[in-house]
């Protein structure tokens, strides 16, 4: 298999970055779901500010020699949340909104989710303020190898493993990959996931979030009685996530009834051929023209009458004012946040069954951490055999979240948060304050 090195030409389009109110700061959304979960928890004082503050914060100048002979400089960020659990994993990104707020919500947010899924990681996250598609491949290379320079003390197997982000991909991971090794004086492969298979990438991991999707979705028919056989499902974005999830819920039985992506949705009540969107996707490279569907728009597609709603795009799509509308009986959450804290409430009201981002979308960082593991041991699993303990993983955090939220009446989200903050929470007890 050879791996497809290009840069990405589609990406997540934020149609409007003034519509960051408050409801959608992602700072905050993360935090009054932490609080929630942390009085529910009963969390010692000291403890909570602890899990209220990133352990690190890096900020670096990255001088840049651009194409034309002249410097850029390029501000990039990372962020290390938290590693009591073991090292920082969290991706990186390009992107000209990355901002250290967002930066170090991202953090805590992987530091939630690797918790969830109980890996032995903690969370991180890095971006570099930039538009990588105005950008050559070789200024790509000169700010991805001069950022990595910039925050190396950080990174290493046993301390912060990068991975892809928004806008960065492989091919940006084996230039870290490369550039961390050179400063060692050798091979490191382990020193970020996401990388190319011909370099110690694993196999199964373009498709783990996609495939984590999956299964959780079929945990939650199962829980809630439903069939998966004629099960609707509708797919916000057809991207890497979108996509897998929405082909391999349609191989377990389910119809897919509306698939978008930026350029507009398609609809079909019979059933839209995934196979046919991928391969129209795969030659125009977005679903525009699409024949297999009428036409509807991205906000018709969020309140269609389905059994599952699979927003898989970008961040806050879900807020107070469309979620009265959303009529489907689970929305599993592909994307990250996108659903805002305002929107809980409603969707909770209304009887909605939601598998929050945090567990829904965890088969890649789970899959990540098997590459991790992989390239420790020097030694690498057939696809079947990851996806094989993806399942269990997914299978099981799926469980241990449905038992908390059974257990304290709470909803999946505040129950994923608590699994996570609980599980953080016990390893600092244990390790106690360094003073
Ligand atoms: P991607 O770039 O492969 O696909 C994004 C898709 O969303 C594309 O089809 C794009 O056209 C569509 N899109 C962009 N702007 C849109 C808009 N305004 N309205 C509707 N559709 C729009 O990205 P991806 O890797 O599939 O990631 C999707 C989401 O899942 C993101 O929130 C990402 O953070 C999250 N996520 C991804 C992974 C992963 O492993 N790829 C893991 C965890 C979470």
């Amino acid at each position: 298999m050879t791996t497809d090195l290009r840069l990405p030409t589609d990406r997540i389009v934020r149609p409007d970055k003034d519509r960051f109110l408050n409801e959608e700061n992602p700072f905050e959304a993360m935090m009054s779901r932490f609080d929630r979960a942390a009085e529910l928890l009963d969390l010692e004082p000291g403890l909570y500010k602890v899990l209220r503050h990133p352990e690190k914060q890096i900020t670096v100048s990255v001088p840049v020699m651009m194409d034309n002979g002249e410097v850029e400089v390029f501000i990039g960020h990372r962020v290390l949340y938290n590693t009591s659990r073991g090292p920082a994993k969290g991706g990186i990104r390009f992107d000209l909104n990355v901002s250290l707020e967002e930066v170090k919500a991202l953090a805590a947010w992987m530091t939630w989710k690797c918790a969830v899924v109980n890996l032995p990681f903690g969370g991180a996250k890095g971006g570099v303020v930039c538009d990588p598609l105005k950008m050559s491949a070789g200024e790509l290379e000169r700010l991805t190898r001069r950022y990595t320079a910039g925050i190396i003390s950080t990174l290493g197997p046993d301390s912060d493993v990068p991975a892809p982000d928004v806008n960065t991909n492989e091919r940006v991971m084996a230039w870290v990959m490369d550039t961390y090794s050179m400063h060692m004086r050798h091979t490191v492969t382990a020193v970020v996931t996401g990388k190319p298979i011909e370099m110690g990438g694993s196999l199964g991991r373009r498709e783990a979030t996609g495939r984590g999707c999956m299964i959780v979705t079929k945990e939650a028919l199962k829980h809630l009685g439903m069939p998966i056989r004629g099960t609707t499902v509708a797919v916000q974005g057809f991207g890497n996530v979108g996509s897998v999830a929405a082909e391999l819920l349609q191989r377990e039985g389910c119809k897919i009834t509306a698939i978008s992506d930026r350029t507009g949705g398609y609809h079909n009540p019979n059933g839209i051929d995934i196979e046919a969107a991928i391969k129209h996707v795969r030659q125009v490279r977005s679903l525009e023209g699409f024949t297999g569907g009428d036409q509807i728009t991205n906000d018709d597609l969020l309140t269609l009458d389905v059994d599952v709603l699979l927003p898989a795009a970008l961040e806050n799509v879900i807020t107070s004012r469309n979620a009265g509308k959303v009529r489907a009986k689970i929305i599993c959450e592909g994307a990250n946040g996108p659903t805002t804290a305002g929107a809980d409430s409603i969707l909770e009201e209304k009887g909605i069954f939601v598998i929050p981002d945090i567990l829904a979308n965890a088969g890649g960082v789970t899959v990540s951490y098997f590459e991790w593991v992989q390239d420790r041991g020097g030694y690498f699993w057939t696809e079947a055999t990851v996806n094989e303990r993806l399942t269990d993983i997914m299978t099981r955090s799926f469980a241990d979240v449905l038992q908390l939220a059974k257990q304290h009446k709470v909803n999946m989200r505040t129950a994923a948060y608590m699994v996570s903050i609980s599980r953080v929470a016990t390893v600092h007890r244990l390790r106690g304050i360094y003073a």
